[in-house]
């Protein structure tokens, strides 16, 4: 199974999971690779379930080591060589320009690509298909703590701060964040900060094994912890706790935003949200009296329709407390991709160019454009954010063609079954990935993918610090990396001497390119990541030492302040009715990861959390005669998912909870909301009204 496996290999590199990039040693045994965990800052020699059992799928059955492609749209797909396949992907796109224009042809990137490939494909989308029709999964992630960090802060990255400081804190607020499941070896540092006696509060409807931990808990009505942040900065200014001396000095906008959370006294917050008035006042004596805190949000606080805004909320909140840019203390997002943080910034989002820069700048559009020796008026976008370019796929206005890398989105989109009709519309679909996924088994052309063991690259991590990942050996035969295949599609449209497939000439270009950006990577080179442990941005000259700690002198804004947001509470955007009583949450589990494609494939994962499950209320289940294990369907007004039922009394009697790791019939995302943040166009996955219906079991 290893034969492609080069002898005597050892690699120091980094989990292909989640945000923390935990360091990691593969090591090549006889017929396998070894994982053992290295001691990296950010992971001190842990790892959870999913990096340990990481490199079962270099060597899995379930592979994908040849292209396939339809021959007819209604023929199943078949073996073909890469040139035809290539050739196929490349006569299409030509065809479907030629009929439609440039903007008929789509790219879907992802949060788990390296820097250099989100780089290469927003340049790929832009100067080689000039289509401004791009962009990837990450928008469904961190993008609304993104839109409140630039608002607020001027710039955006998910810590301001390394995660170090985290274990410093006295007091640690966490929105919507199931850490002890999500990242493991993270929650390392709330128990080294409670050890210190430091106080964690955790902000979630369910109490997860990372609310477990916490001082105190605050079992928050989803979809309303903008009113809970509103009602505790309400209390911090009634009880005195304000630091009217950082106010003055490092902030603008506060009167307004007092104005807005006077209306927020704490019964009526309680009347929002659910947390008693006892509660809020713990809260922001906990966080308001400790010399270092931290306000940190996740996924649960951001995956909602108004998720940019409820960051704003616990952003005034850290203001008005003191701190961001205060040594120990501050505010940050716990990105959750890989590569979530860097895979934003350098061009693969619909609105963005390298650097983190807006696409819309004219300014940044002349600078990436000398870069990329082209016109900077031939430079094509803003285009329109993930959902709605996946909801406009096959329709006469929109995309006819969808170019995918590093996503499976038929599992992993807001409103999933409308997502999969509009991709089954398509005229041509082309997916590179490393399994036949869900998406995959769609497409036209399939390209087998890398993965990233058999790859070089960076990624930058939730601290902003940009790491190496680093090549143990080469892919085995048949399969290539991403870079090899955007740079042969490129070449077949025209564009060869414009592309490169090799990831440190790709590096190069992306530091030029972010030269002056707010993500400023010029400092940074493969070496120095070597040598120190990875480099935080911005890092604007190689004799720089990187930004580990930002905004301790100014904020990145004109006037180097941070700005308060005045922002209202809003009702989730679909209401309970009789037909749908019961909110519905999802989320992730120990041992799966996004859409699962990867993680159910891999034996230990897949036999510790084998099926979909649907997390319910004693009560609830009571009054609809469920049992443990029964087979349950979980119905909103857009689809239906079935679960086997998890009875348990940690979670809301009006809430249930669905992990969405599956698809097939206990796909989560046949039920969620694609209703959008309008700042951010976040959906809001985490909210939404459904019922329950006890299957009749076979
Ligand atoms: Fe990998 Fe994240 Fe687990 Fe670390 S916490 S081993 S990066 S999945």
């Amino acid at each position: 199974a290893a034969d492609h496996l080069a002898p005597a290999l050892e690699a120091a590199t980094h989990c292909p999971y989640c945000a923390l990039q935990c360091g990691m040693v593969l090591r090549r045994s006889e017929a396998d690779v070894t994982v053992q965990p290295r001691n990296f800052p950010t992971n001190r020699g842990g790892l959870c379930q999913k990096g340990w059992t990481s490199a079962e799928l270099l060597t899995s059955a379930e592979r994908l080591t040849t292209p396939l492609a339809r021959p007819r749209k209604d023929a199943d797909l078949e073996p073909v060589s890469w040139a035809e396949a290539l050739d196929r992907v490349a006569a299409e796109i030509r065809r479907i320009r030629a009929a439609h224009g440039p903007d008929a042809v789509a790219v879907f990137g992802g949060g788990g690509l390296t820097n250099e490939k989100a780089y290469t494909l927003g340049k790929f989308a832009r100067v080689a298909l000039g289509t401004a029709n791009i962009d990837y999964n990450g928008r469904f992630c961190m993008s609304s703590a993104a839109a409140a960090g630039i608002r607020a802060f001027g710039v955006d990255r998910g810590l301001p701060f390394p995660l170090a400081d985290i274990a410093e804190a006295d007091a640690i607020l966490l929105a919507g964040s199931n850490v002890a499941e999500t990242m493991p070896p993270f929650m390392r540092y709330l128990t080294e900060a409670k050890r210190r006696g430091g106080a964690l509060i955790v902000v979630d409807p369910r109490h997860t094994p990372t609310a477990q931990q916490a001082t105190l808990h605050l079992r928050v009505t989803p979809g309303t912890d903008l009113a809970l942040a509103n009602g505790l900065l309400h209390l911090a200014i009634t009880e005195g706790y304000l630091d009217k001396d950082y106010i003055a000095r490092r902030t603008t906008g506060f009167e307004e935003v007092r104005r807005v959370v006077a209306e927020y006294w704490p019964e009526r917050t309680e009347r929002i949200t659910g947390v008693p008035v006892a509660q809020q006042r713990e809260a922001v004596r906990l966080l308001a009296e400790a010399e270092r805190a931290m306000i940190l949000t996740a996924r649960g606080a951001e995956q909602q329709s108004k998720g940019t805004d409820t960051v704003s909320a616990l952003i005034n909140l850290a203001l008005a407390l003191g701190l961001p840019g205060t040594p120990g203390s501050g505010y940050g997002c716990l990105t959750g991709q890989g590569n979530g943080q860097g895979g934003r910034e350098h061009g693969q989002k619909a609105d963005q160019l390298p650097g983190y820069r807006r696409i819309d700048d004219p300014a940044a559009r002349a600078h990436v454009a000398r870069v990329w020796g082209v016109d900077p008026d031939s430079l094509p976008g803003p285009g329109v954010s993930a959902y709605e370019l996946l909801d406009a796929l096959g329709t006469p206005a929109g995309p006819k063609a969808l170019l995918l890398f590093g996503s499976n989105l038929v599992v992993s989109a807001p409103h999933a079954r409308h997502v999969e009709e509009r991709v089954r519309s398509l005229e041509f679909l082309a997916v590179a990935d490393v399994v036949l996924s869900e998406t995959a088994r769609l497409a036209d052309v399939v390209l087998p993918a890398a993965q990233w063991a058999e790859e070089e690259g960076t990624m930058t991590n939730l601290e902003g610090r940009v790491l190496r990942r680093r090549r143990l050996h080469e892919p085995p035969p048949g399969v290539r990396t991403d870079l090899e295949i955007i740079a042969a599609l490129a070449a077949r449209l025209g564009h060869g001497a414009r592309f490169s497939a090799e990831p440190r000439a790709v590096f190069e270009e992306l530091r030029r390119a972010s030269a002056g950006g707010p993500a400023d990577y010029s400092g940074i080179t493969y070496e120095r990541i070597e040598a120190e442990d990875g480099v935080f941005w911005p890092c604007p000259a190689e004799d720089h030492p990187g930004t580990p700690r930002m905004f301790l002198d100014r904020f990145a804004t004109p006037d180097g302040r941070a700005r308060f947001v005045p922002v209202e509470h809003r009702e989730v955007a679909e209401d309970l009715d009789a037909a749908h009583p019961l909110y519905l949450t999802t989320g992730r589990v120990l041992h799966h990861y996004q859409s699962g494609a990867q993680t159910r494939r891999v034996k230990p994962l897949l036999d510790a959390v084998p099926e979909p499950f649907v997390q319910l209320h004693p009560d609830v289940a009571e009054r609809l005669g469920i049992a443990e294990d029964d087979l349950v369907r979980v119905v909103s007004r857009r689809g239906e998912a079935t679960a086997r039922a998890r009875i348990t009394d940690t979670i809301r009697d009006d809430t249930v909870f669905l992990p969405f790791h599956w698809g097939g019939a206990g796909r989560a995302n046949s039920v969620t909301n694609p209703a959008l943040d309008p700042t951010s166009r976040m959906p809001e996955f985490k909210v939404c009204a459904v019922r329950l219906e006890k299957l009749e079991q076979a």
